[in-house]
């Protein structure tokens, strides 16, 4: 029954979503559907038939077992119902932000995340690509948050409605508005937002984990707003995968050695940036801005190396050959 509940507010989201890409797409996908789908979709289905015949409803499981059980945060406090349920959401959405990033963090659950980022494109069908441990190692957890959290069933159903649903917008083709693109980051994470999650450069992957709201990003400074080369020249993908992998490869992905997503990054701010130029061995610095940009607070750096942001893969790679002093990209 609850798996009906859930089924048919995400068929008729994503129905939805893939007419809009049709109309109106965001950007021209650099490989066809046909090359994409089989996999992308082949995984969904896979997915919604292991958990039918596997766990079922867990989530919902999890919240009346809690409530029988009275155990959990809100049950303890016994809180009204119109504040557990927007509370759970709330808390759910966040255990789902802090879950996604550790999918980035420890090599072995990246292994497993890596199937949702090897898609060469963006769109609705990729926020249901996902390797069925990542699914079931997600349901285990939000079935952990539910019980601590006493999470009335409502909210456990609602949650993963929304979860479905935002996940298919976020990650849909569609173009918005500027306008009104800039007006739902307040408040909905945008396929705007959440494609730059999707770039190839690791600096970009390592922003925007949130599913639903874009609170959690923005609390945790893990915000970017725009990437490096803007919404249609950004390279979607991991570096390593440049050609659409078939559904059964995709499946092996978690058990094959790949290279981590290496974090040798950090950033700086302009002041530790003026500390490190006063330094002995000062930082290479590539300077991307925009000469109006020169009036921040930064202004014009002394000996920085000024390129055209298109330049910027060629002069990173030289670089990385033969690199003895840091980099730092303005
Ligand atoms: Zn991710």
């Amino acid at each position: 029954m609850e798996m009906w509940i859930r089924f048919w507010p995400f068929f008729a989201v994503f129905s939805i979503m893939v007419t809009w890409e049709c109309l109106s797409p965001r950007r021209i996908l650099s490989q066809r559907r046909a090359e994409r789908w089989p996999t992308n979709l082949g995984l969904t289905l896979l997915n919604m038939v292991l958990v039918w015949a596997v766990v079922g409803g867990l989530a919902y499981m999890a919240a009346t077992f809690a409530a029988e059980q009275q155990i959990g945060l809100l049950h303890w406090v016994s809180a009204p119902f119109w504040f557990a349920v927007p509370a759970s959401i709330l808390v759910l959405d966040f255990a789902l932000y802090v879950q996604h990033r550790l999918f980035h963090s420890f090599p072995l659950l990246w292994r497993v995340h890596q199937v949702h980022h090897a898609d060469l494109g963006v769109d609705a069908t990729t926020g249901l690509r996902f390797h069925p441990i990542e699914i079931f190692l997600s349901l285990a957890y939000k079935a952990v948050v539910i019980i601590a959290l006493g999470a009335p069933a409502w909210a456990a159903v609602a949650f993963e409605i929304l979860l479905n649903a935002t996940s298919v917008f976020n990650h849909s083709n569609v173009s918005l508005p500027e306008r009104l693109d800039q007006g739902l980051r307040w408040f909905l994470v945008t396929p705007d937002m959440h494609r730059i999650h999707h770039s190839t450069r690791a600096v970009e992957t390592h922003a925007n984990f949130g599913f639903s709201v874009p609170w959690w990003d923005r609390l945790c400074r893990t915000y970017r707003a725009e990437p490096a080369l803007g919404q249609l020249g950004l390279e979607i993908g991991l570096s390593w995968y440049r050609a659409s992998l078939p559904l059964g490869q995709v499946l092996l992905l978690p058990f094959q050695t790949s290279p981590p997503l290496e974090k040798t990054w950090k950033e700086v701010s302009p002041l530790q940036l003026r500390e490190m130029l006063a330094e002995e061995n000062p930082p290479y610095v590539l300077d991307v801005r925009d000469l109006g940009e020169f009036t921040g607070e930064l202004g014009h750096i002394a000996g920085a190396h000024l390129l055209p942001v298109s330049d910027l893969d060629k002069r990173l790679n030289e670089l990385a050959l033969g690199r003895s002093r840091p980099v730092v990209l303005v």
